[in-house]
C-alpha cells in the first residue's frame, strides 16, 4: 500500500475528516482524526496493520506493546502478523503509564505501536515502563505521527502517514472566513 491508498481508506472510514472543527483546545482546523472510525473495524484495520507490519518486521520483535486505548488492539494486530505476543501499557494515577497483570517484557525486544502521535506522551511512557522493567524498545510502529518532527525518540520510528494538520485562533480560520459551518467532533483530539 503506498501512502496515497492508505490515505484515501483512512477517508473512506472517516478516520481522517475534512471540513471546518472545533477541537477542544478552542482551537479551529480543517482536518480531524477520529482514529476510532477505522479501529472499530477489523478488516480496515487488519489491512493497515498488516502494511505496517512488513515495514517493521526487520526489527524482530519478541513482543508487541502499545499504551490503552488504542494500542491494545493495534498491539494485538501487529502481533498476530508478526507472530509474537501483544502486550499494552495503562495509565498510572500520577500520570505515567505501567504494565499489568503480569505482562512480562524481561529481556524482550519490544516494538513500541501507537494510533496517532501528537506529543508522543503516552507512546514514551510506555516505553519507559519496558525498559523499567528490563525490556529493550527496538522501534515504534505509528499509524499517524501528526508531531510535526517533534516525536524523535532514538529509535526507529515507521509511521505509515505523516500529517501536519493546520490550527487557528477563531479570527485568523480560513474556514470560519468562507462561512464553512463549524463542528464540535464527538470525542477529544488533545490525544498524545
Ligand atoms: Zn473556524
Amino acid at each position: 500500500m503506498e501512502e496515497k491508498d492508505i490515505l484515501q481508506l483512512l477517508k473512506k472510514s472517516n478516520a481522517l475528516m475534512e471540513g471546518h472543527f472545533l477541537l477542544a483546545s478552542g482551537l479551529h482546523s480543517g482536518q480531524f482524526v477520529e482514529k476510532f472510525r477505522l479501529l472499530e473495524d477489523p478488516v480496515a484495520t487488519g489491512k493497515i496493520m498488516s502494511e505496517l507490519a512488513t515495514r517493521v518486521e526487520k526489527y524482530d520483535p519478541d513482543v508487541v506493546v502499545g499504551p490503552v486505548t488504542g494500542g491494545v488492539i493495534l498491539s494485538f494486530e501487529m502481533a498476530r502478523y508478526l507472530g509474537t505476543f501483544a502486550y499494552f501499557a495503562e495509565k498510572t494515577g500520577d500520570g505515567g503509564m505501567e504494565l499489568r497483570r503480569g505482562f512480562d517484557v524481561k529481556g524482550k525486544r519490544v516494538l513500541l505501536v501507537e494510533d496517532v502521535v501528537t506529543t508522543g506522551g503516552s507512546i514514551l511512557k510506555t516505553a519507559d515502563a519496558v525498559r523499567e522493567n528490563g525490556g529493550e524498545v527496538v522501534a515504534y510502529a505509528l499509524l499517524v505521527d501528526r508531531s510535526s518532527g517533534r516525536f524523535a525518540p532514538k529509535e526507529p520510528v515507521e509511521a505509515l502517514i505523516t500529517l501536519d494538520i493546520q490550527t487557528y485562533s477563531l479570527d485568523e480560520c480560513p474556514y470560519c472566513q468562507k462561512g464553512l459551518e463549524l463542528v464540535k467532533p464527538g470525542s477529544g483530539i488533545a490525544k498524545s
